[in-house]
């Protein structure tokens, strides 16, 4: 049994969800499906889901709705006109809508999530009936009926494992499931959606449940490339990558696949198959738990701004057992998450998100070092990108450190921070974020330019 999942570009048109309906039905073994809201159907469309977060917006500024919401049920109206489906397919999708409208709002994050899994939940309904307007067994299934539990935290769900037993039946479903991506139900039967891109952790959670033989996850793209298409020119595209690498470049500012979705597969040891819905016959890229390193140590290069520095000095701080532990702990306390901690004898830095940090947060945490740890020397370095060089083979072949600050030297970009040993898959530079393009061109060139 294959998982295979669509997502927004999949579903934009009925020209997409047609080519959905043909690769559903080519391969019999795809029996679950998972598909996202529809998308944007060019560069200057907007996504479902995005003009549902226009609904909540207005709503909850004493705004009419209505306005944002005809944008969203237009969307629907041109699908089922041109998939050829019957009028009447659209009059369950005006009042599933306007019932989430009426919603309390007093809950507001939970209404958005209520309003956003409506973007999911008349899609998967709407390909359904397309499958079976065709002459296919399909069936859309409720995630709550189907058996996907979330922890009650709207915006940002996390799976919880008593789903797993109930969603292992979904294997002896009889014909196709479509089952909407991004929103499950808490414990207490409220809606709740993942982070943003989430329908790629439904599909997930689902192959792993059902222990599929592949999770196929379809988007508008042939392949992962080894780095981002935007910075370079026909980059080379990945065959093969693992798990961790995989996770390492995500992290790092590879959109292709939400980053929180390999850990179910992961677990599991399924295979994940990136493929493009509207060129299939291409191979795509294969993420597996392993992979011969042969002559490609590297496998990607990934940046991404958006972070910063504090950097604090004290002497003898290595004498000073539970300084580390003091430190983290006004991070904490401030619920502040910190990404990395790079140290020396004497000083170490707390790498931050800048989204979690801003000036408020930053005079409260400088304060309680300064107070509670008696540090000699703290600085806050803004505007830092952090540059990941990822591959199975990085530790076990020599050189390629050396290779990679060449690189960065040739490009004039200044490293702030190294911290290689932490991952055995990757090296991390800490740059400034305005010299992501040419870092990447560089990095690009040492590793990958002779084999494109
Ligand atoms: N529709 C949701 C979003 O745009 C979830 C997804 O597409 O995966 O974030």
């Amino acid at each position: 049994m294959k998982v295979a999942k669509f997502g927004g570009t999949s579903l934009a048109s009925a020209e997409q969800i047609e080519k959905i309906c043909a690769i559903v039905t080519a391969d019999p073994a795809r029996r679950l499906v998972v598909v996202s809201a529809p998308g944007k159907r060019d560069r200057e469309d907007t996504k479902v889901t995005d003009l549902l977060i226009e609904v909540v917006r207005a709503q909850l500024t004493n705004q009419d709705g209505h306005t944002a919401l005809a944008r969203v049920i237009d969307r629907y109206a041109a699908i089922i006109a041109d998939l050829g489906l019957p009028d009447t397919a659209l009059a369950p999708i005006v009042a599933d809508f306007e019932r989430r409208l009426a919603m309390s709002t007093s809950d507001e994050a939970l209404y958005a999530d209520a309003m956003k899994a409506g973007g999911e939940d008349n899609c998967a309904r709407l390909v359904a009936e397309y499958l079976r307007h065709n002459g296919a067994e399909a069936h859309y299934l409720d995630p709550g009926e189907g058996g996907l539990i979330l922890s009650e935290e709207p915006g940002n769900a996390r799976v919880l494992q008593a789903s797993y037993g109930k969603l292992r039946q979904l294997k002896d479903r009889p014909g196709i499931t479509i089952f909407p991506g991004f929103f499950g139900y808490s414990p207490t039967g409220r809606v709740v959606t993942f982070s943003r891109g989430g329908s790629d952790i439904t599909g997930a959670i689902l192959a792993a449940a059902v222990d599929a033989t592949v999770y196929e996850n379809f988007t508008d793209v042939d392949s992962v490339f080894v780095a981002n298409p935007a910075l370079v020119e026909n980059p080379v595209a990945v065959a093969e990558i693992t798990y961790r690498e995989m996770r390492e470049l995500s992290y790092a500012g590879f959109s292709v696949f939400h980053d929180e979705a390999l850990e179910p597969v992961f677990h599991a040891g399924i295979p994940v198959v990136v493929k493009n819905t509207n060129n299939p016959q291409a191979p795509g890229t294969r993420i597996v738990p392993e992979r011969a390193v042969g002559d490609r140590p590297v496998v990607g290069i990934a940046a991404t701004d958006g972070f910063c520095s504090v950097y604090i000095s004290k002497y003898l701080m290595n004498r000073e057992v539970g300084f580390g532990r003091r430190l983290l702990a006004i991070f904490e306390d401030e619920g502040i998450s910190f990404e990395h901690t790079p140290s020396g004898i004497d000083n170490m830095s707390v790498i931050v998100r800048e989204s979690y940090f801003n000036h408020a947060a930053e005079e409260r945490v400088l304060r309680r070092i300064r107070t509670e740890l008696e540090v000699d020397e703290l600085s806050v370095a803004r505007g830092l990108a952090l540059v990941m060089v990822v591959g199975e083979g990085m530790h076990h072949t020599i050189g390629l450190a050396s290779r990679a600050c060449t690189a960065f030297a040739r490009a004039s970009v200044n490293i702030e921070m190294i911290n290689q040993g932490s991952s055995e898959v990757s090296m991390m530079f800490g740059i400034a974020a305005a010299d992501i393009p040419a870092a990447v061109r560089s990095l690009y060139g040492e590793f990958f330019a002779s084999s494109g």
